[in-house]
Protein backbone atom coordinates (compact mmCIF):
# COMPACT_ATOMS: atom_id res chain seq x y z
CA UNK A 1 0.00 0.00 0.00
CA UNK A 2 1.29 3.16 -0.75
CA UNK A 3 1.05 6.09 1.77
CA UNK A 4 -0.63 9.19 1.21
CA UNK A 5 -0.30 10.43 -2.46
CA UNK A 6 1.75 9.10 -4.81
CA UNK A 7 3.80 11.44 -6.79
CA UNK A 8 2.79 10.26 -10.67
CA UNK A 9 5.88 11.32 -13.08
CA UNK A 10 3.19 8.68 -15.80
CA UNK A 11 2.85 9.71 -19.61
CA UNK A 12 -1.20 9.64 -18.49
CA UNK A 13 -2.66 9.42 -16.55
CA UNK A 14 -0.92 11.88 -14.75
CA UNK A 15 -1.08 14.49 -11.22
CA UNK A 16 -3.75 16.71 -11.80
CA UNK A 17 -4.58 20.39 -10.58
CA UNK A 18 -6.67 21.01 -7.77
CA UNK A 19 -9.60 23.12 -9.15
CA UNK A 20 -9.83 19.81 -11.98
CA UNK A 21 -10.03 18.02 -9.38
CA UNK A 22 -12.30 19.81 -7.73
CA UNK A 23 -14.32 20.44 -10.35
CA UNK A 24 -15.84 16.80 -10.17
CA UNK A 25 -17.84 17.28 -6.90
CA UNK A 26 -20.94 17.98 -8.60
CA UNK A 27 -23.62 15.79 -9.28
CA UNK A 28 -25.44 17.19 -13.00
CA UNK A 29 -28.25 15.09 -14.77
CA UNK A 30 -26.86 13.33 -18.21
CA UNK A 31 -30.05 14.73 -20.54
CA UNK A 32 -30.12 18.64 -18.08
CA UNK A 33 -28.99 21.59 -20.25
CA UNK A 34 -26.34 22.19 -17.25
CA UNK A 35 -24.64 19.11 -18.93
CA UNK A 36 -25.52 19.57 -22.17
CA UNK A 37 -23.34 23.34 -21.68
CA UNK A 38 -20.59 21.28 -20.24
CA UNK A 39 -20.65 18.88 -23.57
CA UNK A 40 -21.33 22.22 -25.77
CA UNK A 41 -17.96 23.80 -24.14
CA UNK A 42 -15.91 20.74 -24.59
CA UNK A 43 -16.34 20.07 -27.92
CA UNK A 44 -15.97 23.57 -28.52
CA UNK A 45 -12.76 24.04 -27.08
CA UNK A 46 -11.33 20.80 -28.22
CA UNK A 47 -12.22 22.47 -32.01
CA UNK A 48 -10.32 25.61 -31.04
CA UNK A 49 -7.50 24.51 -29.87
CA UNK A 50 -6.61 22.79 -32.94
CA UNK A 51 -7.57 25.55 -34.60
CA UNK A 52 -9.88 23.56 -36.73
CA UNK A 53 -12.74 25.54 -37.91
CA UNK A 54 -16.73 25.31 -38.88
CA UNK A 55 -15.54 22.18 -41.67
CA UNK A 56 -14.47 19.85 -38.62
CA UNK A 57 -16.33 18.33 -35.84
CA UNK A 58 -15.74 17.43 -32.19
CA UNK A 59 -17.02 14.29 -31.59
CA UNK A 60 -16.34 13.12 -27.28
CA UNK A 61 -16.67 9.07 -26.77
CA UNK A 62 -16.44 7.81 -23.13
CA UNK A 63 -13.48 5.36 -22.55
CA UNK A 64 -9.71 5.63 -22.75
CA UNK A 65 -7.99 6.86 -26.10
CA UNK A 66 -7.82 3.58 -27.12
CA UNK A 67 -11.74 3.33 -27.73
CA UNK A 68 -11.84 6.11 -30.07
CA UNK A 69 -8.90 4.88 -32.33
CA UNK A 70 -11.30 1.93 -32.55
CA UNK A 71 -14.36 3.67 -33.08
CA UNK A 72 -12.73 5.76 -35.53
CA UNK A 73 -11.07 2.58 -37.47
CA UNK A 74 -14.45 0.81 -37.72
CA UNK A 75 -16.40 3.89 -38.87
CA UNK A 76 -14.71 5.68 -41.37
CA UNK A 77 -13.00 2.67 -43.11
CA UNK A 78 -15.26 0.78 -46.04
CA UNK A 79 -14.91 -2.92 -46.53
CA UNK A 80 -12.56 -1.75 -49.49
CA UNK A 81 -10.30 0.19 -47.54
CA UNK A 82 -6.90 -0.05 -47.19
CA UNK A 83 -4.88 1.67 -44.15
CA UNK A 84 -1.05 2.05 -44.60
CA UNK A 85 -0.39 2.16 -40.61
CA UNK A 86 3.22 3.80 -39.80
CA UNK A 87 4.91 1.76 -36.95
CA UNK A 88 7.15 3.35 -34.77
CA UNK A 89 6.45 2.18 -31.38
CA UNK A 90 3.31 0.26 -29.79
CA UNK A 91 0.31 2.23 -30.52
CA UNK A 92 0.98 2.18 -34.60
CA UNK A 93 1.43 -1.31 -33.86
CA UNK A 94 -1.95 -1.69 -31.46
CA UNK A 95 -3.98 0.53 -34.26
CA UNK A 96 -3.01 -2.58 -36.69
CA UNK A 97 -3.83 -5.06 -34.31
CA UNK A 98 -7.82 -3.06 -34.19
CA UNK A 99 -7.43 -3.55 -37.95
CA UNK A 100 -6.69 -7.16 -37.95
CA UNK A 101 -9.25 -8.01 -35.70
CA UNK A 102 -11.87 -6.33 -37.71
CA UNK A 103 -10.60 -7.57 -40.89
CA UNK A 104 -10.11 -4.29 -42.27
CA UNK A 105 -7.33 -4.00 -44.73
CA UNK A 106 -4.16 -2.40 -44.53
CA UNK A 107 -0.08 -2.56 -44.50
CA UNK A 108 2.07 -1.98 -41.84
CA UNK A 109 5.05 -0.09 -42.33
CA UNK A 110 7.46 -0.17 -39.50
CA UNK A 111 10.37 1.77 -38.23
CA UNK A 112 13.07 1.34 -34.89
CA UNK A 113 11.18 3.21 -31.89
CA UNK A 114 14.33 5.52 -31.92
CA UNK A 115 13.28 6.75 -35.61
CA UNK A 116 10.66 9.19 -36.95
CA UNK A 117 8.67 7.83 -39.80
CA UNK A 118 9.96 8.28 -42.88
CA UNK A 119 7.93 10.74 -45.29
CA UNK A 120 10.03 9.17 -48.23
CA UNK A 121 9.39 5.77 -47.33
CA UNK A 122 5.79 6.31 -46.78
CA UNK A 123 5.59 8.08 -50.06
CA UNK A 124 7.14 5.31 -51.64
CA UNK A 125 4.99 2.90 -50.41
CA UNK A 126 1.70 5.00 -51.50
CA UNK A 127 3.49 5.21 -54.82
CA UNK A 128 3.75 2.03 -54.91
CA UNK A 129 0.09 0.56 -53.78
CA UNK A 130 -2.04 2.80 -55.16
CA UNK A 131 -5.17 0.23 -53.51
CA UNK A 132 -4.19 2.25 -50.20
CA UNK A 133 -7.19 4.75 -49.22
CA UNK A 134 -5.65 5.83 -45.73
CA UNK A 135 -2.71 6.82 -44.13
CA UNK A 136 -2.14 6.27 -39.99
CA UNK A 137 0.40 7.49 -38.33
CA UNK A 138 1.41 8.70 -34.20
CA UNK A 139 1.84 11.99 -33.59
CA UNK A 140 3.95 11.43 -30.70
CA UNK A 141 4.79 8.06 -30.04
CA UNK A 142 4.54 7.49 -26.39
CA UNK A 143 6.69 4.33 -26.74
CA UNK A 144 9.53 6.63 -26.54
CA UNK A 145 8.54 9.69 -27.03
CA UNK A 146 9.70 10.35 -30.38
CA UNK A 147 7.71 13.11 -32.57
CA UNK A 148 6.93 12.35 -36.29
CA UNK A 149 6.89 14.84 -38.73
CA UNK A 150 2.97 15.54 -38.99
CA UNK A 151 3.36 18.65 -41.54
CA UNK A 152 4.55 16.50 -43.97
CA UNK A 153 2.88 13.14 -43.51
CA UNK A 154 -0.34 15.52 -43.40
CA UNK A 155 1.08 17.08 -47.00
CA UNK A 156 2.02 13.74 -48.47
CA UNK A 157 -1.54 12.38 -47.25
CA UNK A 158 -3.14 15.19 -49.10
CA UNK A 159 -1.50 15.48 -52.09
CA UNK A 160 -2.09 11.50 -53.20
CA UNK A 161 -5.53 11.94 -52.11
CA UNK A 162 -5.14 9.69 -49.13
CA UNK A 163 -7.24 10.10 -46.15
CA UNK A 164 -5.34 11.19 -42.80
CA UNK A 165 -5.73 9.71 -39.47
CA UNK A 166 -3.48 11.23 -36.45
CA UNK A 167 -3.19 9.52 -33.44
CA UNK A 168 -2.32 12.93 -31.24
CA UNK A 169 -3.09 11.63 -28.11
CA UNK A 170 0.26 12.24 -26.00
CA UNK A 171 0.80 15.52 -27.78
CA UNK A 172 -2.57 17.74 -28.52
CA UNK A 173 -2.82 20.61 -25.72
CA UNK A 174 1.58 20.47 -25.52
CA UNK A 175 2.41 20.49 -29.33
CA UNK A 176 0.67 22.59 -31.55
CA UNK A 177 -1.95 21.24 -33.83
CA UNK A 178 -3.43 23.97 -36.67
CA UNK A 179 -5.75 22.09 -38.61
CA UNK A 180 -6.23 25.47 -40.71
CA UNK A 181 -2.28 25.11 -42.10
CA UNK A 182 -1.63 21.39 -41.73
CA UNK A 183 -4.86 20.13 -42.72
CA UNK A 184 -6.17 16.87 -41.57
CA UNK A 185 -8.92 14.03 -41.52
CA UNK A 186 -9.20 12.87 -38.69
CA UNK A 187 -7.16 13.68 -35.08
CA UNK A 188 -7.79 11.61 -31.78
CA UNK A 189 -6.96 12.91 -28.41
CA UNK A 190 -8.55 11.84 -24.96
CA UNK A 191 -8.48 14.31 -22.13
CA UNK A 192 -6.31 12.45 -19.55
CA UNK A 193 -2.51 13.20 -21.46
CA UNK A 194 -1.56 16.72 -22.01
CA UNK A 195 -5.06 18.14 -21.64
CA UNK A 196 -4.55 17.34 -17.92
CA UNK A 197 -8.10 15.87 -16.89
CA UNK A 198 -8.76 12.24 -15.39
CA UNK A 199 -9.18 9.35 -17.90
CA UNK A 200 -12.35 8.19 -19.28
CA UNK A 201 -13.26 10.56 -22.50
CA UNK A 202 -11.68 10.47 -25.19
CA UNK A 203 -12.47 12.53 -28.65
CA UNK A 204 -12.08 12.76 -32.66
CA UNK A 205 -11.76 15.94 -34.68
CA UNK A 206 -13.19 14.63 -38.00
CA UNK A 207 -13.85 16.32 -41.00
CA UNK A 208 -17.56 17.39 -41.37
CA UNK A 209 -17.74 16.35 -45.06
CA UNK A 210 -16.87 12.69 -43.53
CA UNK A 211 -20.12 12.37 -41.25
CA UNK A 212 -22.38 11.35 -43.68
CA UNK A 213 -24.50 7.69 -43.62
CA UNK A 214 -23.19 6.93 -47.19
CA UNK A 215 -19.31 7.69 -45.82
CA UNK A 216 -19.59 6.13 -42.31
CA UNK A 217 -20.11 2.08 -41.96
CA UNK A 218 -20.12 1.97 -38.52
CA UNK A 219 -19.46 -1.89 -36.83
CA UNK A 220 -20.40 -1.82 -33.77
CA UNK A 221 -23.03 0.35 -31.73
CA UNK A 222 -21.41 2.01 -29.18
CA UNK A 223 -18.34 2.42 -31.17
CA UNK A 224 -20.10 4.23 -33.83
CA UNK A 225 -18.60 7.66 -33.84
CA UNK A 226 -21.46 9.21 -36.37
CA UNK A 227 -24.35 8.40 -34.28
CA UNK A 228 -22.63 9.42 -31.68
CA UNK A 229 -22.31 12.92 -33.22
CA UNK A 230 -25.59 12.89 -34.58
CA UNK A 231 -26.73 12.83 -30.93
CA UNK A 232 -24.46 15.57 -30.03
CA UNK A 233 -25.79 17.76 -33.12
CA UNK A 234 -29.45 16.96 -32.53
CA UNK A 235 -30.07 17.49 -28.69
CA UNK A 236 -26.80 18.18 -27.41
CA UNK A 237 -26.60 14.90 -25.79
CA UNK A 238 -24.57 11.80 -25.52
CA UNK A 239 -26.50 8.34 -26.70
CA UNK A 240 -26.11 6.15 -23.41
CA UNK A 241 -24.64 7.18 -20.14
CA UNK A 242 -21.59 9.75 -20.14
CA UNK A 243 -19.14 10.06 -17.27
CA UNK A 244 -20.88 13.11 -15.82
CA UNK A 245 -18.05 13.92 -13.27
CA UNK A 246 -15.49 13.54 -15.43
CA UNK A 247 -16.62 15.82 -18.15
CA UNK A 248 -17.14 18.51 -15.84
CA UNK A 249 -13.35 17.64 -14.94
CA UNK A 250 -12.18 17.45 -18.71
CA UNK A 251 -13.75 21.35 -19.50
CA UNK A 252 -12.04 22.28 -16.08
CA UNK A 253 -8.56 21.11 -18.04
CA UNK A 254 -9.21 23.16 -21.25
CA UNK A 255 -9.96 25.97 -19.49
CA UNK A 256 -6.63 25.89 -17.90
CA UNK A 257 -5.09 24.70 -20.64
CA UNK A 258 -6.56 27.63 -22.62
CA UNK A 259 -5.41 30.03 -19.86
CA UNK A 260 -2.12 28.29 -20.23
CA UNK A 261 -1.48 27.88 -23.78
CA UNK A 262 -0.21 24.68 -25.68
CA UNK A 263 3.11 26.88 -25.85
CA UNK A 264 3.04 27.56 -22.51
CA UNK A 265 2.65 24.16 -21.34
CA UNK A 266 5.01 22.46 -23.87
CA UNK A 267 7.70 25.14 -22.42
CA UNK A 268 6.56 23.81 -19.08
CA UNK A 269 6.71 20.09 -19.85
CA UNK A 270 9.96 20.74 -21.45
CA UNK A 271 11.58 22.49 -18.60
CA UNK A 272 10.69 19.20 -16.69
CA UNK A 273 12.26 16.65 -19.46
CA UNK A 274 15.33 19.02 -19.54
CA UNK A 275 15.90 19.12 -15.42
CA UNK A 276 14.99 15.28 -15.51
CA UNK A 277 18.10 14.53 -18.12
CA UNK A 278 20.30 16.70 -16.67
CA UNK A 279 19.88 15.39 -13.31
CA UNK A 280 19.56 11.57 -14.52
CA UNK A 281 22.51 11.41 -17.21
CA UNK A 282 25.52 11.85 -14.49
CA UNK A 283 23.94 8.41 -12.90
CA UNK A 284 24.42 6.64 -16.30
CA UNK A 285 20.86 6.49 -17.76
CA UNK A 286 20.56 8.16 -21.43
CA UNK A 287 17.64 9.15 -23.11
CA UNK A 288 17.53 6.28 -26.11
CA UNK A 289 16.58 9.54 -28.60
CA UNK A 290 18.78 12.08 -30.14
CA UNK A 291 17.36 15.38 -28.97
CA UNK A 292 16.07 16.73 -32.16
CA UNK A 293 12.82 14.60 -31.70
CA UNK A 294 12.86 13.90 -28.21
CA UNK A 295 9.25 15.31 -27.35
CA UNK A 296 8.49 17.44 -24.03
CA UNK A 297 6.12 14.68 -23.14
CA UNK A 298 7.99 11.67 -21.56
CA UNK A 299 11.39 10.53 -21.31
CA UNK A 300 12.70 6.80 -22.89
CA UNK A 301 15.63 6.50 -20.80
CA UNK A 302 18.24 3.11 -20.78
CA UNK A 303 21.25 1.97 -18.42
CA UNK A 304 22.48 -1.04 -19.11
CA UNK A 305 24.43 -1.28 -15.67
CA UNK A 306 22.11 -0.75 -13.63
CA UNK A 307 18.70 -1.42 -15.35
CA UNK A 308 19.48 -3.82 -18.07
CA UNK A 309 16.63 -5.54 -17.37
CA UNK A 310 13.23 -5.98 -16.47
CA UNK A 311 14.01 -8.16 -13.16
CA UNK A 312 16.38 -4.83 -12.08
CA UNK A 313 13.67 -2.69 -13.32
CA UNK A 314 11.37 -3.98 -10.98
CA UNK A 315 13.29 -3.32 -8.20
CA UNK A 316 14.64 0.25 -9.37
CA UNK A 317 10.49 0.96 -9.86
CA UNK A 318 9.78 -0.53 -6.22
CA UNK A 319 12.54 1.68 -5.11
CA UNK A 320 10.96 5.29 -6.37
CA UNK A 321 7.74 3.69 -5.16
CA UNK A 322 8.90 3.59 -1.65
CA UNK A 323 9.50 6.79 -2.13
CA UNK A 324 6.26 7.66 -3.31
CA UNK A 325 7.60 8.12 -6.85
CA UNK A 326 5.51 6.64 -9.83
CA UNK A 327 7.18 5.88 -13.19
CA UNK A 328 5.89 3.98 -16.12
CA UNK A 329 5.70 0.31 -14.58
CA UNK A 330 6.98 -1.19 -17.80
CA UNK A 331 9.90 -2.03 -19.28
CA UNK A 332 10.75 -2.10 -22.85
CA UNK A 333 12.28 -5.42 -23.52
CA UNK A 334 13.31 -4.51 -26.84
CA UNK A 335 15.02 -0.78 -26.57
CA UNK A 336 16.31 -2.09 -22.72
CA UNK A 337 14.49 1.34 -21.78
CA UNK A 338 11.53 2.92 -19.46
CA UNK A 339 9.41 5.93 -19.46
CA UNK A 340 9.41 8.90 -17.53
CA UNK A 341 6.46 11.28 -18.14
CA UNK A 342 7.12 14.90 -17.80
CA UNK A 343 3.25 15.73 -18.26
CA UNK A 344 0.53 17.09 -15.69
CA UNK A 345 1.04 19.17 -12.92
CA UNK A 346 4.64 17.78 -12.44
CA UNK A 347 6.67 20.00 -9.77
CA UNK A 348 10.27 20.68 -10.33
CA UNK A 349 10.70 19.47 -6.75
CA UNK A 350 9.19 15.75 -7.42
CA UNK A 351 11.94 15.73 -10.13
CA UNK A 352 14.93 16.48 -7.82
CA UNK A 353 13.63 13.90 -5.68
CA UNK A 354 13.31 10.96 -8.30
CA UNK A 355 17.04 11.92 -8.95
CA UNK A 356 18.33 11.54 -5.20
CA UNK A 357 16.36 8.35 -4.86
CA UNK A 358 17.43 7.19 -8.09
CA UNK A 359 21.30 8.16 -6.76
CA UNK A 360 20.97 5.77 -3.61
CA UNK A 361 19.66 2.55 -6.02
CA UNK A 362 22.85 3.07 -7.87
CA UNK A 363 25.08 3.84 -5.35
CA UNK A 364 23.25 0.53 -3.55
CA UNK A 365 23.68 -1.63 -6.64
CA UNK A 366 27.54 -0.66 -6.80
CA UNK A 367 28.18 -2.06 -3.83
CA UNK A 368 29.88 -5.12 -4.09
CA UNK A 369 26.92 -7.98 -4.47
CA UNK A 370 24.51 -5.09 -4.08
CA UNK A 371 20.81 -4.60 -4.82
CA UNK A 372 17.63 -7.05 -3.74
CA UNK A 373 17.28 -8.10 -7.58
CA UNK A 374 20.84 -8.97 -7.68
CA UNK A 375 20.59 -11.45 -5.17
CA UNK A 376 17.40 -12.83 -6.24
CA UNK A 377 19.14 -13.60 -9.61
CA UNK A 378 21.78 -15.35 -7.66
CA UNK A 379 19.56 -17.33 -5.99
CA UNK A 380 16.82 -17.99 -9.29
CA UNK A 381 19.73 -19.41 -11.01
CA UNK A 382 20.92 -19.05 -14.94
CA UNK A 383 17.90 -21.02 -16.00
CA UNK A 384 14.99 -18.98 -14.42
CA UNK A 385 16.05 -15.46 -15.71
CA UNK A 386 13.47 -14.34 -17.94
C1 LIG B 1 -2.05 6.89 -24.26
C2 LIG B 1 -1.98 6.67 -25.71
C3 LIG B 1 -2.99 5.96 -26.39
C4 LIG B 1 -4.23 5.42 -25.75
O1 LIG B 1 -4.02 4.61 -24.68
P1 LIG B 1 -5.19 4.34 -23.64
O2 LIG B 1 -4.54 3.41 -22.68
O3 LIG B 1 -6.33 3.75 -24.34
O4 LIG B 1 -5.54 5.67 -23.05
C5 LIG B 1 -2.89 5.82 -27.77
N1 LIG B 1 -1.86 6.34 -28.43
C6 LIG B 1 -0.89 7.04 -27.82
C7 LIG B 1 0.22 7.62 -28.65
C8 LIG B 1 -0.91 7.22 -26.44
O5 LIG B 1 0.06 7.92 -25.84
Amino acid sequence: MISRHPRLLTPGPLALAPEVKASMQNDLGSRDISFRQVTRDTRQWIQELAHAGPDYSTIPMQGSGTFVIEAALTTFLKDSDKVLVCANGVYGETAAKILRRHRLGHVVLTRPITEPVSVEEVAARLAADPQITHLYFVHCETTSGILNPLPDLLALARSRGVTSIVDSMSAFGAIEIDAARHPFDILISSGNKCVEAPPGIAFAIVRRAMLTPELTVARTYTLDLYDQWRGFEENGEWRSTPPTHVAQALRAGLMALRQETVAGRHARYAAIRDRLIAGLRPLGFSPILRPEVQTPICVAFRNDTVVPDALAFADYYQHLRNARLLIYARFHEASRSFRIGCIGQIEPGWVDELVEATRAFVSARRQPGGGAGLARRAAAGPEQRP
